[in-house]
């Protein structure tokens, strides 16, 4: 499968499923349904069929990928060309993971670490964090700690970066989504997209593949984590026409933060928006 020129991400979401259970977690585990996981092997040929570019990484996330039961197995069994990230909360054993991962494999040109731990102070201990990613750097890994930067801990985070930075560990802040204090918080390229009280319909235009637990690609985050209307499944042939083309949707108003916010692409060059949308007019 070839990625369209103008993708910027691949999201593989190995499970929906997290040991860790954050009150403001954005895959809202209460509400999804348990969805089939693909089994390792069936991971490892379709992802070997992507052909990606070295500075667009397959990145595996979730949930929480490493407690995928095969996580080890599919990074072992991928081509070891194939450009992979890592997002996780760090709650594997280290050890284990040193002694079955190769720094070399969760590596390259990049202007950010290729395994992204986010920190959550609620269900995270924080030195303990620190330490498991003195660690990895120690023994030669890309890594680096993202946390939300909450409006109601912001000295807090601060706090914690200057420790981490400190420490010589790359420590980045992420815009915290949503509302808070009765105020909306982010940087939103269609701010009538999200809690909107009617949805409407949209012309869009997404530059992300993303894979849900069961194989299944959808359009954006929103139809990912509700289960709605994926353009197929990754082992389907024809798949590969329908990724990337102009989507009619009839959704918009219920989008997901993370799909119209503005942000960094992979470059690190700020004003990337994941979706292109052209709300159509309700009486058009
Ligand atoms: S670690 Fe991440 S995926 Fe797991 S509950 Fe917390 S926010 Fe959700
Ligand atoms: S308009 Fe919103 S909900 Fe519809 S596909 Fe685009 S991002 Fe997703």
């Amino acid at each position: 499968m070839t990625i369209p020129e103008h993708f910027n991400y691949i999201g593989i979401f190995l499970t929906l499923r997290c040991n860790l259970n954050c009150s403001y977690c954005i895959n809202n585990f209460s509400k999804l349904e348990h969805r089939r996981e693909m089994s390792g092997k069936e991971w490892i040929d379709a992802l070997s069929s992507i052909q990606t570019k070295s500075d667009l990484p397959i990145s595996l996330q979730g949930g929480e990928p490493t407690i995928h039961p095969d996580f080890y197995s599919i990074v072992d069994g991928l081509p070891q060309d194939t450009p992979l990230d890592l997002l996780t909360n760090a709650s594997f054993d280290v050890a284990e993971f040193t002694d079955k991962v190769h720094p070399a494999r969760f590596k390259r040109e990049a202007p950010y670490a290729s395994i992204r731990v986010s920190y959550h102070f609620e269900t995270m201990d924080f030195f303990t964090t620190i330490d498991k990613v003195i660690t990895l750097l120690d023994r030669g890994y890309s890594v680096g700690i993202w946390e939300i930067d909450h409006p109601a801990h912001h000295q807090d985070v601060l706090d914690r970066q200057l420790m981490a930075k400190h420490s010589g560990i790359d420590y980045r802040l992420k815009d915290f989504l949503g509302e808070w204090g009765g105020e909306l918080y982010g940087n939103y390229k269609y701010p009538e997209a999200i809690n909107a009280k009617t949805k409407r319909r949209a012309l869009c235009r997404g530059s992300e593949l993303l894979v849900d637990p069961g194989g299944y690609i959808f359009p954006c985050h929103a139809h990912l984590y509700a289960n709605c209307h994926p353009l197929g499944h990754i082992s389907d042939p024809l798949i590969k026409e329908k990724i990337g083309r102009t989507y009619s949707c009839l959704s918009f108003g219920a989008c997901n933060p993370c799909d119209i916010k503005i942000k960094f692409n992979r470059y690190q060059q700020m004003g990337h928006c994941s979706c292109k949308i052209t709300p159509i007019p309700s009486d058009a």
